[in-house]
């Protein structure tokens, strides 16, 4: 229970939505469609009011010149048994510990996946059949989310043990005797990512979750998708609004040039005190950035010094939506 702390608790809970212990900390019903729909999520209660008012939400619409990031993400992920849950929102698989990400140094927990039907990304403007969430936590109780879209096609046998102990109604979480999962088998080999800073999909829709997205989607069969709509379907919000947001990488070594560093250097030495100020405060603040939006500020903050470190940061505008 070392890393479930309160906050742990509290920022998962409301990510994956309603379970035993959610139910009685946040009563406020929601849900996918009508009167407690996305549409609706901002005004159910005062603690959701992020989903209306963010700026920085998601998920989003991956537009086609979207910048890919190499794959630098380190994979360390061992099977886990699986504890399978419906918690009315998702099917999801809490994850044993012993699991993590690290991306730009920061090592992040595995703590669940769960799945949306259809996905709540989409490229360029096209959604896929599902979308997996591979949600982690670092020590600081900041998330970072893994999501690969999933398209009909091929039976996955990686997701197999999941599907096969779905369970039907929403209740507590099932641990399956001799059943395991493997979140590195469910992942696409192709670890390239979109990387961009955005929030919950679910309410309280809080940002600051820093998104990964696969940029190559897995499959299930056309059988496996039937399965799992006949539980949950339509469990997605919709995109929301870039506004001022950038995708950013992380070149690999290769190909950063040495005065990347000298450009970067020379961003961190004007810091934005607007940016400062929004920024939530388990933020890093080890450096201001010279761009107004959070993104900058996030990504900046929290990676600049490693990434400069390894002169590898890159950042590229590619769509600059105001609303
Ligand atoms: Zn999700």
């Amino acid at each position: 229970m070392k890393r479930l702390t309160v906050v742990t608790l509290a920022v998962v809970l409301c990510f994956v939505g309603l379970t035993t212990l959610a139910y009685a900390s946040d009563p406020v019903h929601w849900g996918y469609e009508g009167d407690t729909g996305p549409d609706a999520w901002g005004d159910l209660s005062s603690d959701f009011a992020t989903c209306a008012t963010g700026v920085e939400q998601s998920p989003i619409d991956i537009t086609a010149d979207a910048v890919v990031n190499p794959a630098d993400i380190q994979f360390n992920y061992q099977p886990s048994n699986l504890t399978v849950v419906n918690n009315g929102h998702t099917i999801q698989a809490n994850y044993d510990e012993g699991s993590s990400i690290t991306v730009d140094g920061v090592t992040y927990n595995l703590l669940q996946l769960h799945f949306h039907e259809r996905s709540e990304h989409t490229l360029s403007g096209q959604p896929g059949a599902m979308e997996a969430h591979f949600v982690h936590q670092n020590d600081n109780g900041e998330l970072a989310v893994v999501g690969a879209m999933i398209n009909v096609g091929a039976e996955n046998q990686a997701v197999a043990p999941v599907w096969a102990n779905m369970p039907a109604e929403a209740g507590d979480p099932i641990a399956v005797e001799g059943a395991t999962v493997n979140a590195d088998e469910i992942l696409p080999a192709d670890r390239t990512y979109y990387r961009y800073n955005g929030s919950l999909t679910t309410p309280p829709c809080s940002e600051g979750v820093t998104w990964l997205v696969m940029t190559t989607p897995i499959e299930i069969s056309q059988d496996q998708l039937a399965a799992f709509q006949q539980i949950h379907s339509d469990n997605f919000r919709p995109v929301q609004p870039l506004n001022d947001r950038q995708f950013l990488l992380s070149a690999d070594v290769m190909s950063a040039p040495a005065e990347m560093a000298g450009e970067m250097e020379a961003e961190m030495s004007e810091t934005t005190p607007e940016a400062v100020t929004d920024a939530p405060a388990t933020l890093p603040q080890s450096g201001g950035v010279t761009s107004p939006d959070l993104t900058s500020l996030l990504f900046g903050g929290a990676g600049l010094v490693i990434l400069i470190g390894s002169l590898a940061m890159r950042r590229r505008t590619v769509t600059n939506k105001n609303n």
